[in-house]
C-alpha cells in the first residue's frame, strides 16, 4: 500500500504521546544488578523493606537520654536536675537499669533505651560530677529528639513499586535497608541513522548542494542521557535499498530504530513506504510545528520513529514524541510529566492557527519575581543555533493565532536534558 495516498487524519500531540505509550511494551529483558550500578535503571520488581528504619528509636541530639515519671506521649515534663547512670554512644548503646530520675549521655544516632522518655539538649544543662543540672526555666516534651523505629521506612512495606527509576536518593533508601543489588529492565538499545544525498560527514570536504549532517550526534547524545545502549547505523543516502537494509540491520541488532529525514512526502522520502513494506506504521502525520511529518511504527523485532530531518524538528520530535516511547521501552510504569507554567510574551509572536506549535524562547524571572518569556527571532526548524539558546518551549495551542507582547503564554522547560 502507498502510504503517501493514504489520507490519515492528523493527530493532536496528546493523541500522538497517547499513542506512543499504548503502543511500546516494555522490554523482556531483565538484569541483576549491584547497587552501585543501578543509577538511572528501572526497577523490574517491587522492592520490601526487610526492616524497619531506622531499626531502634534514636537520638536526633547530642545531650542526655532522661527518665521521668512522666511519660505520656507530647506532655510538657518539669525538669530539674537528674542521676548521670551512663552512655549511650551511635554504635555502642547502654544495656543497664535505668528509674525515673536517672539519665544518660546519648550521641545523635545512638540508641536510646526503653526506659527514657526525651533527650535533653547538652547546651540546656550543666553537669557537676554525676548530677545534670537543667538550665532553670527549660522544659522539654515526652518524645522530643527521639527519632522513632520505622519513622523513615517500615519493616514488610513496599519501599518501591516495580517500574521505578532509581535516582541517587533511592540508592540511599535502597542502601538503608540492607539491599545490594535489585532486579531492572535491560536497557533499550536504540539504533541510529540519517537519510539524504546531501549529507556529509564532519571532518571530511563538502561539494556543492552538500552540508554536514548533525542530527546523528544530536540523537546519540541525547539516547545516551535517555539511559539507552546506542548504535550508530551512519549516513544513509536516499536510496531505497540501502535505506532497507539498513533499517533491517538496525532491527537486528536494537529494540528500536530512529531514522532523521526522508519522511515527509517529497521524491527522496521512502521512509514511510518501507516501514509499511517490512513493518507496520502506526501513525505519520501530527498536527505539531515542528512535527508534521513524523512516523510512529514497527519493524519485524524493534520499534521505529521516523523523524522530520531538519535539525530543529528532529530535536524536538525526540523531546515531546520519542523521549515517551524510550520511558515505557526502558520499564517505567508513569511518563514523566511535563512541567509548564505561564510567561509573560517580552515580544510579539507569529503563529498560524491550524497545528499546535513549539517555539523556543528563553524563559526568566525579572528583578519583580514574575516569569517572563523571550521568543527567539528565527523560529525555522533548520535554525539549530536557536534551539541551543532556548532554555524552554512556548506551548501554542493550535487554534492561537499572533500573540502581542504582554499575553499570558504556556511554558515549558526543556529539563536541561538535551
Ligand atoms: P528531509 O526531512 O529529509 O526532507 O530534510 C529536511 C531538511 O533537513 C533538509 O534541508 C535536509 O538537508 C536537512 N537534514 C536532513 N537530515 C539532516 C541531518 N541528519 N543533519 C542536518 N540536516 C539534515
Ligand atoms: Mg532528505
Amino acid at each position: 500500500m502507498d502510504t503517501k495516498t493514504v489520507s490519515q487524519p492528523m493527530l493532536s500531540v496528546a493523541q500522538a504521546k497517547q499513542l506512543v505509550w499504548q503502543g511500546i511494551e516494555p522490554l523482556q529483558g531483565r538484569e541483576l544488578v549491584q547497587l552501585n550500578y543501578a543509577l538511572d535503571r528501572v526497577l523490574a520488581e517491587a522492592v520490601v523493606s526487610p526492616i524497619n528504619v531506622p531499626l531502634q528509636n534514636n537520638s536526633a541530639m547530642d545531650g542526655y537520654a532522661v527518665v521521668t515519671e512522666e511519660c505520656s506521649p507530647r506532655t510538657v515534663i518539669q525538669l530539674s536536675k537528674f542521676h548521670l547512670v551512663g552512655t549511650s554512644y551511635a554504635g555502642t548503646p547502654f544495656y543497664g537499669e535505668l528509674k525515673p530520675g536517672d539519665c544518660i549521655r546519648i550521641t545523635t544516632g545512638a540508641v536510646v533505651p526503653d526506659a527514657a522518655t526525651s533527650i535533653l539538649i547538652q547546651e540546656n544543662v550543666r553537669v557537676e560530677g554525676d548530677i545534670v543540672y537543667v538550665r532553670p526555666g527549660e522544659q522539654c516534651r515526652v518524645g522530643e529528639f527521639i527519632r522513632l523505629a520505622g519513622e523513615d521506612l517500615q519493616k514488610d512495606k513496599q519501599v518501591f513499586a516495580a517500574g521505578r527509576r532509581l535516582n541517587s536518593i533511592d540508592l540511599g533508601l535502597l542502601s538503608s535497608i540492607g539491599v545490594t543489588q535489585v532486579k531492572v529492565f535491560a536497557k533499550p538499545r536504540v539504533a541510529v541513522l540519517s537519510t539524504g544525498d546531501e549529507l556529509k560527514q564532519a571532518g571530511t570536504v563538502l561539494s556543492d548542494g552538500e552540508i554536514y549532517e548533525s542530527n546523528r550526534i544530536v540523537l546519540l547524545s541525547m539516547l545516551k542521557k535517555a539511559h539507552c545502549d546506542v548504535i550508530d547505523l551512519g549516513i544513509i543516502p536516499d536510496d531505497k535499498h540501502k535505506i532497507k537494509e539498513a533499517f533491517l540491520q538496525g532491527d537486528q541488532l536494537a529494540d528500536l530504530v530512529i531514522c532523521s529525514g526522508g519522511v515527509s512526502v517529497g521524491d527522496a522520502d521512502f521512509t514511510r513506504d518501507l516501514v509499511q513494506q517490512i513493518g507496520q506504521i502506526g501513525f505519520w502525520k501530527v498536527a505539531a510545528k515542528p512535527g508534521k511529518p513524523f512516523a510512529f511504527g514497527s519493524l519485524p523485532n524493534s520499534y521505529f520513529f521516523g523523524l522530520p530531518g531538519n535539525p530543529v524538528s528532529t530535536a524536538v520530535t525526540f523531546d515531546l514524541l520519542v523521549r515517551i516511547g524510550l520511558t515505557k521501552l526502558a520499564g517505567q510504569s508513569e511518563q514523566s510529566p511535563a512541567v509548564t507554567f505561564y510567561a509573560e510574551l517580552e515580544s510579539p509572536i507569529k503563529k498560524q492557527p491550524g497545528r499546535a506549535e513549539f517555539q523556543r524562547a528563553v524563559a526568566y524571572s525579572d528583578e519583580h519575581g514574575a516569569l517572563k518569556a523571550r521568543p527567539l527571532g528565527n523560529q525555522s526548524s533548520g535554525v539549530l543555533s536557536s534551539m541551543s539558546q532556548a532554555n524552554c518551549y512556548l506551548c501554542l495551542s493550535a487554534e492561537q493565532g499572533d500573540m502581542q507582547r504582554s499575553e499570558r503564554v504556556e511554558v515549558q522547560f526543556f529539563n536541561q536534558r538535551f
